[in-house]
């Protein structure tokens, strides 16, 4: 990895001993275990955002955009599961989120606004900065974009959008997902432009009510856009296609089952879990028991059974499990759920499975996307007045046109994570260039490690992910 020498890093303006880049959740919660834990250390997030702690996700305005698991599972602080709840309590009883009440559930199993989640977030943030400042600590948000980065003999150096140049000891990556509709590819067929934001409940009241809305892509991110046209008042129909066609399942509160991978460590293979898995879930299903019981308990060892398998592995999974695990495990809260499914029943809401093929040129007022339905050998073209893509999130860096991850490619400080998901670490996050050389002051968390552990992007993972590298990160060098 190539270095620039000390002499020549004198120009940097303002230094501090940890660089945070990106200030969404992953940021924000590094800062705050970094915050936590004793000695004193300078801090800088820098984020473009105006607020930390939120990021794409928390920046939500809608009541309807909820998380997908309820405040007993979404706890930031890994110490306290219940962490979220006693927030929640208490900003319920001095008058916050007043709609609580429809929900009519204990707090523990309520599903909160994304942007509420926001709130908690920042408050924690401000909790520890206060703390923090008891032992001489401090962190700072600078608000530009890190085009580049480069390692000096004694640490490392950014750029930012504005010109401005920082230096410290160490930085991290916490830059989280790129979604897939700003990467080059899709940009090239013209669907970034043509598509609505699935969160932008504004634009979406400038459409007829009446008319058609196509969805490509049928994940969370189409239950949020289903929730944003309800909210807009659409009353018209939305046709939705996705590759395999699948619904995310509703999440229910299923009773505890026991840790079957924990108790047999020679499950490895994607064809063991998933033999496994179906073995229990028949099983539950059998003795009235939900099949969301035997799932949940997988969650804790995919991280493991990821690092542990082969490349070939990995590809199995990805190809035949990854759909029906998506569908299955990442699951829509309640009250999205029950809209999706009323407007299913009324026959307002359709769910082809197809693949997108690309974009026909509008005419007037309507747009025309062409898509193969699966099974069928030709395309076809359908029509509606408005588009929104909610296919996902662009996992490989090399196809994210956005400067900091082209410079680090071509500076060779990353490479590509197994199967080109994110980029390649160690197990405590520290980077691998495309020499192979481990970093000794660059480090990952969050959404780029996805190659390393598939599941890398919920609250738990961050969560985890910020307490175990913030430790790492105060160790002496
Ligand atoms: C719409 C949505 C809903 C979700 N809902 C849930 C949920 O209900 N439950 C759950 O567990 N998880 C959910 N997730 C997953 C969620 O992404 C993670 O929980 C979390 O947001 C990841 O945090 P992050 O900080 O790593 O990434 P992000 O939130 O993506 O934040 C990354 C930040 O880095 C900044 N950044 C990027 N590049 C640079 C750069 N070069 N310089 C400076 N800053 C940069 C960005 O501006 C951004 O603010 C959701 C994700 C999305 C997108």
């Amino acid at each position: 990895m190539s270095e620039i020498p000390h002499e020549q890093a004198n120009d940097a303006i303002r230094q501090a001993d940890i660089l945070i880049i990106g200030g969404g959740l992953s940021g924000a919660m590094l800062a705050v275990q970094l915050l936590r834990l004793p000695g004193r250390r300078s801090v800088l997030v820098i984020e473009p955002r105006a607020e930390l702690g939120r990021g794409e996700a928390y920046s939500a305005v809608e009541l309807g955009h909820t998380l997908n698991g309820n405040a007993a599972r979404m706890s930031v602080d890994p110490d306290s599961a219940d962490d979220l709840t006693q927030w929640l309590t208490a900003h319920i009883a001095a008058g916050g989120w007043p709609e609580s009440d429809q929900q009519s559930v204990p707090v523990s199993e309520l599903f909160p606004p994304r942007g509420l989640f926001g709130e908690y977030v920042q408050q924690r943030l401000a909790e520890a900065q206060v703390a923090g400042a008891a032992n001489g600590s401090s962190v700072e948000h600078v608000r530009a974009e890190v085009v580049d980065l480069e390692n000096l003999a004694d640490g490392v150096r950014l750029t930012l959008s504005d010109g401005q140049r920082l230096r410290g000891t160490y930085a991290v990556l916490a830059t989280g997902m790129f979604p897939a509709a700003r990467t080059p590819q899709a940009h090239s067929s013209g669907l970034n432009a043509a598509a609505l934001d699935p969160w932008d409940v504004a634009a979406m009241r400038q459409l007829d009510p009446q008319s058609t809305v196509l969805i490509i892509g049928s994940g969370l991110t189409m239950v949020d856009a289903v929730v944003s046209l309800e909210q807009a008042g659409h009353r018209g129909p939305i046709e939705v296609f996705s590759r395999h066609g699948l619904l995310p399942h509703v999440r229910r509160q299923p009773p505890a089952w026991a840790d079957f991978l924990g108790e047999d460590p020679s499950i490895r293979t994607p064809r063991q879990l998933v033999r496994e898995l179906r073995r229990h879930c028949r099983d539950a299903i059998a003795r009235g028991i939900d099949w969301q019981a035997p799932l949940d308990t997988v969650r804790v060892h995919i991280p493991r059974l990821w690092s542990q398998a082969t490349d070939l592995q990995r590809r199995q999974f990805v190809r035949h499990v990854r759909p029906w695990w998506e569908s299955h495990h990442h699951r829509s809260p309640p009250l999205s759920a029950e809209l999706v499914a009323r407007l299913h029943g009324e026959g307002r809401l359709r769910i082809q499975a197809a693949s997108f093929k690309g974009l026909e040129p509008s005419s007037g007022d309507e747009l025309g996307i062409r898509i193969r339905r699966r099974g069928e050998p030709c395309e076809c073209v359908v029509h509606g007045v408005a588009l929104i893509n909610s296919s996902g999130i662009e996992y490989d860096w090399r196809r994210v046109a956005r400067p900091l991850p082209r410079q680090l490619l071509a500076r060779g400080l990353v490479q590509p994570g197994p199967l080109a998901l994110g980029i390649a670490a160690t197990a405590d996050g520290a980077v691998i260039g495309a020499d192979g050389q481990v970093a000794s002051r660059l480090f990952a968390m969050g959404p780029p490690l996805r190659g390393m552990w598939w599941e890398s992007t919920a609250v738990t993972d961050v969560a985890l992910q910020a307490k175990a590298l913030a430790r790492r990160l105060t160790q002496p060098l």
